[in-house]
């Protein structure tokens, strides 16, 4: 029976451990805030994350940035002391490459395997176990974790080296992010010229504009059920989780002599809406605001 330390049980944590409990795994959980702990069905609680990091097969993290990442690890009383050298380490935050690398080496250091694995598919994803995992790290290591990222995930791919996972990852959002702008700006331009956003919408899925924001995740409110547009933007992938990662996006281009115009504007544009709006804590896709203003209330 493999047993799983899982540490950071937010919007993604939590049903992301609950599906490894429901899949068979011995996990013992861990978040700061009490009430996570108990929401996680099928696991156990643990008192502290070195509690949870303790006498596992499997430790896995899901928190919000790097700062979090390295201070669970090798912060003053990280877990890196109680791991065991034959624990795997699954990192499924997204977080900046150099912060994922400095970890993974220190924990190499002390002879244990750690893996970046952030995830794409957002919520629903995490709920219905259908996550992407883009990893970085050992092909070993990866097998190792296959079991688990099979539970929890329907999409495995090996990035490459320790840190590849998080370069996918933020390129794939830096995309993600100029998609959902230039979708919601056209959207804002059609409706201002009198047209219907369903029917904008759908003549531009079936035109050469069609892409994932439009066609699966809609900013304009009422145009699709289920997503966060039409549920006031609550859940979903918070408008500040997508400005951090706009900032990764900037950080590993400063650091690669990259030029990334499009990537800079989005995150001028998701920065200056969480801002101006008080959107930090809505859904990314309410971006949509920032281009029509009217749909605030
Ligand atoms: P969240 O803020 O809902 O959850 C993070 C959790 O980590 C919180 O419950 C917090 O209490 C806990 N935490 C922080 N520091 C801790 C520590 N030292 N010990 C124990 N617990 C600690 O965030 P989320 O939406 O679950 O996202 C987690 C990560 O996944 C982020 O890096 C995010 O960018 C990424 N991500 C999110 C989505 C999404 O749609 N929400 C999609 C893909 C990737």
């Amino acid at each position: 029976m493999t047993t799983v330390g899982f540490v950071g049980l937010g919007n993604m944590g939590g049903p992301m451990a609950a599906n490894l409990a429901k899949a068979g795994f011995t996990v013992k959980v861990f978040d700061l805030v009490p009430a996570l702990i108990a929401g996680v069905e099928g696991a156990s609680g643990a008192g502290s994350a070195r509690d949870a990091a303790t006498g596992v097969d499997v430790f896995v993290s899901m928190l919000p940035a790097g700062r979090h990442v390295e201070s669970l690890y090798i912060g003053a009383d990280g877990v890196a002391d109680v791991l065991g050298k034959e624990t795997l380490v699954i990192d499924c935050s997204t977080i900046d490459p150099g912060t994922a690398r400095k970890v993974a080496g220190a924990l190499a250091d002390r002879g244990i395997t750690m893996l970046d694995a952030p995830v794409s598919g957002g919520t629903a994803g995490a709920q219905n176990g259908t996550l992407t995992f883009i990893v970085g790290g050992s092909q070993a290591g990866l097998d190792r974790g296959r079991p688990l990222f099979e539970a929890m995930g329907a999409n495995i791919y090996h990035a490459g080296d320790s840190g590849s996972g998080q370069i996918a990852k933020v390129c794939n959002n830096m995309l993600l992010a100029i998609c959902m702008a230039g979708t919601a700006e056209a959207l804002a331009l059609g409706v201002r010229n009198g047209l219907d956003p369903a029917k904008l919408s759908e003549i531009m899925q079936k035109s050469s504009g069609g892409n994932w924001c439009l066609n699966v995740y809609n900013p304009w409110p009422g145009v699709q059920d289920g997503v966060a547009s039409s549920r006031g933007y609550s859940g979903g992938f918070l408008t500040d989780l997508m400005t951090k990662d706009l900032g990764l996006a900037l950080e590993t281009a400063v650091s690669s002599a990259s030029s990334i115009p499009m990537g800079s504007l989005a995150r001028n544009l998701f920065q200056t809406h969480a801002l101006a709006n008080g959107a930090g804590r809505l859904d990314f896709s309410s971006i949509q605001w920032l281009y029509a203003p009217d749909l605030k209330g």
